[in-house]
């Protein structure tokens, strides 16, 4: 059996595994403060779980927040990127003292893991995030996660941690992903708006679902919004994860909220092979290839994309990197690596394959990008 319902997260039998988000906002009380009382009895759900038997990962926010305040910066550290650089930095060591103190409490073992977004890209560094995370888990720590905001640049930071969270998970092989938020799950339209309606179980994060989501964090703490909670919703179901949107606010929020089937529940979609769902879990493409109609129709009956059916590429991406497939409406898709270098694979577009050893001088490949190296979207 499978996850359907919000309560199977906590049935260690159907999600041996899960990740628990929290963020900035449920962790940091408007004065800049920790909120003590309500992390305490969040710690003692996280016990509760293990406990019985399920592994918790924690991926905490609230550095910058409790970071901003220690350093008298405005805004709440978010200013600029350099505040929130230097707050993440100092509030950092407040925020794993935290958890490391109320685990600790109950004799669990706090374990911090500072990640950046090109730890989860880089497929060796992913593996080894995996290896940590499992060794960890083995031994009966809780991990607590957060991105490693001080040394992240600009364009290659998450920004947000649901989608880190979502890659976290995918990196553990975990069953489910539970994003604590101020909010109880997806509604229809603007929640401040009459008649908005929660959405309690998604199947596919499709166009219309997109549609709903309202931009950024109403907190204003932290970064993240809907927007983000779905784009880590897709993450999850490609990685065939179970992710949940439940309303953090409350004390005890997971008991809460799954007694009273409060949230929003995104079920897994598919499950790739592991590669196939980290490549297309990845959030940066070296570059794009988009395609004609007759190859994009190819690529749905499941063939390896040909130079033939490209009509453009861009981006200066090398042998190996991947890239965004994009087909003739706009949509991007596929992900895949690519066998040619950008360059090399310039020349060879809109040729049938016959020709490609001649353009080359050299033996071709068999495809532009194998399908083997290749996820639909
Ligand atoms: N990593 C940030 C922090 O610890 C939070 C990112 C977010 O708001 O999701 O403050």
């Amino acid at each position: 059996m499978r996850i359907a319902q919000l309560s199977h997260l906590a049935d260690p039998a159907l999600c041996p595994r899960l990740v628990i988000k929290v963020g900035s906002a449920l962790l940091v009380g408007k004065d800049g403060q920790p909120r003590r009382a309500w992390l305490t009895a969040l710690v003692a759900e996280i016990a509760a779980a293990r406990a019985a038997g399920q592994q918790v990962i924690v991926v905490s926010s609230g550095a910058i927040a409790l970071g901003a305040r220690k350093l008298g910066l405005a805004k709440g550290g978010r200013g600029s990127l350099a505040d929130a650089q230097a707050s993440a930095s100092v509030g950092q060591i407040a925020l794993a003292g935290l958890w490391a103190e109320l685990l600790a409490g109950h004799g669990i073992t706090a374990a911090q893991i500072l990640l950046t977004l090109e730890d989860l890209e880089d497929r060796r560094r992913y593996l080894n995030v995996t290896a940590t995370l499992g060794r960890l888990l083995a031994a009966g720590a809780v991990p607590v996660i957060n991105e490693n905001d001080s040394v992240a640049t600009q364009e290659i930071r998450f920004g947000d941690n649901d989608r880190l969270a979502a890659r976290v998970g995918q990196a553990a092989a975990a069953q489910g992903v539970l994003l604590l938020s101020d909010i109880d799950g997806l509604y229809d339209r603007d929640p401040r708006q009459a008649g908005a309606v929660r959405i309690p179980v998604v199947q596919g994060v499709t166009a219309e679902i997109h549609a709903m989501a309202t931009g950024g964090s109403s907190s204003g703490l932290g970064s993240g919004g809907m927007t983000s909670k779905l784009q880590a919703a897709e993450i999850a179901e490609m990685a065939g994860m179970a992710l949940a949107i439940i309303d953090g606010q409350p004390g005890s929020p997971i008991a809460t909220a799954f007694n009273a089937t409060r949230g929003t529940l995104f079920l897994p979609r598919r499950r790739h092979t592991a590669r196939k769902a980290w490549l297309g879990g990845r959030l940066r493409m070296r570059g794009t290839v988009s395609v004609d109609a007759g190859a994009a129709a190819a690529l749905a009956r499941g063939s390896s994309l040909l130079a033939a059916g490209v009509i453009a590429i861009s981006g200066d991406f090398a042998r190996g990197d991947a890239v965004a497939v994009i087909g003739p409406d706009g949509q991007t898709l596929a992900r895949g690596l690519a066998e040619y270098d950008a360059a090399e694979a310039a020349r060879l577009l809109g040729h049938p394959s016959s020709a490609h050893e001649a353009i080359l001088g050299y033996a071709p490949r068999s495809a532009l990008i194998h399908r083997d190296q290749m996820v639909l979207l």
